[in-house]
């Protein structure tokens, strides 16, 4: 008997959800064609700690940029937009008068370098246009993110690895912890001096991520404090409350084995 032929289940790439999505640079007025993620395709599978969504196949991060490899200006895509004629001037000044395009990247799919090359100058650009911190706190919470991602893709039996591995993995999270460090700061000044929504989260959810990255940090005061507010808050929904009910009560555990 002839064996029945099955066709094997399509594999999907990561190339599969993107598309190349056209854009104008607010600087040089360049024509760009950036991959971008299709609307709807990527299924989140996960959430971690500082909410960084972990997506089947994709990793949605790498392709948060848009970047001009003319004049080399870069922002996330959440702020792209014009730019004030002062704010041009600076980034022709500041970043195209030396700026060396980068390579092409083969097809649509970035690579975690070439993601990070995009992120670095828009962090440069941003910090060059004194953009508000919230902006500066979300580029580097995604950096944080980007490095996390490549540090997990070396596996977790990080007590079995060459050393060659464990000195990659080790690099992955300083710079991890470092580019967290950065995020919380910034986002801490933003909280102070802007309005929510502050980097697309309303004032309940922002001040869930700080406390969060204020426990990481050990800083178990200010983490408390946040989360008193988040149960004080008239906004805060009954789920809400008890999340930070059970966040309190770790951070005042946590604060007494110190
Ligand atoms: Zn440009």
């Amino acid at each position: 008997m002839a064996a029945i032929k099955r066709s094997a289940p399509k594999k999907i790439y990561e190339g599969d959800y993107l598309f190349m999505k056209s854009y104008v640079c607010p600087v040089c007025d360049n024509k760009l064609r950036i991959a971008t993620v299709k609307a709807g395709t990527a299924r989140m599978i996960g959430q971690d700690w500082d909410l960084r969504p972990i997506h089947k196949d994709i990793d949605i991060q790498k392709y948060d940029v848009v970047h001009c490899n003319k004049c080399g200006f870069a922002v996330l895509k959440r702020y792209f937009g014009v730019l004030p004629k002062p704010h041009k001037e600076l980034i022709l000044k500041k970043i195209t008068e030396q700026y060396d395009p980068l390579a092409d990247p083969v097809g649509m799919v970035l690579t975690y370098d070439e993601a990070m090359t995009r992120y670095k100058l828009a962090l440069l650009c941003a910090a060059i246009r004194q953009v508000h911190d919230s902006e500066l706190g979300l580029i580097t919470l995604k950096m944080a993110w980007l490095y996390r991602a490549q540090k997990l893709a070396l596996g977790d039996d990080v007590e079995n690895f060459t050393k060659a591995v464990r000195i990659k993995y080790d690099g992955f999270l300083d710079y991890e912890e470092k580019y967290l460090k950065k995020a919380m700061d910034y986002l801490i000044k933003a909280r102070q001096t802007e309005e929510p929504p502050i980097a697309g989260m309303n004032e309940t959810a922002i001040d869930f991520l700080l406390a969060s990255l204020c426990g990481h940090f050990g800083k178990f005061d200010d983490a408390a404090r946040l989360v008193s507010g988040i149960l004080q808050s008239k906004q805060s929904s009954s789920s809400q409350k008890d999340r930070a009910r059970d966040m309190l009560d770790e951070f005042k555990s946590k604060r007494e084995r110190v």
